[in-house]
């Protein structure tokens, strides 16, 4: 399977499941892709860089967000958040809300089936799956 972006260092079930438990929406400024259920606008952000791929430090980030931040730190980026208007508490809180909430991997095999280049095969393949199990 092709890759792009960079996306390789996370499986993609895992990636479109914290998509799905995000809404598909940015955590960050709260941009949201009604017409991108399969996540093209959108990538995953580390909350503090400092930390690592654990899905409490991994949210969903458009990637305008996400070119901003960089590797800022997280106190010079919430600086930026409020620059732009936002109030830091309403995104924080937003934030631990959306990282409580399960991850749902069979969503993630669903929708990284479906984006694959053959999504027939990825379909086909999934109901395949569950009709042996
Ligand atoms: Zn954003």
């Amino acid at each position: 399977m092709p890759h792009n972006n960079g996306m390789d260092w996370i499986r993609l079930p895992l990636r479109f499941a914290i998509y799905y438990r995000d809404e598909f929406d940015c955590v960050w400024c709260r941009q949201v892709f009604p017409l991108d259920p399969l996540g093209y606008g959108l990538t995953l952000d580390h909350v503090d860089p400092e930390k690592g791929n654990n899905v409490s430090n991994l949210v969903t980030c458009c990637k305008s967000c996400n070119s901003i931040k960089q590797n800022m730190t997280l106190k010079k980026w919430y600086e930026h958040l409020e620059a732009q208007g936002l109030n830091r508490r309403h995104v924080q809180d937003r934030i631990r809300k959306a990282i409580k909430k399960e991850i749902n991997l069979d969503v993630g095999r669903w929708l990284a089936a479906i984006r694959r280049p053959s999504w027939r095969e990825g379909i086909f393949g999934l109901l395949a799956e569950a009709g042996s199990a």
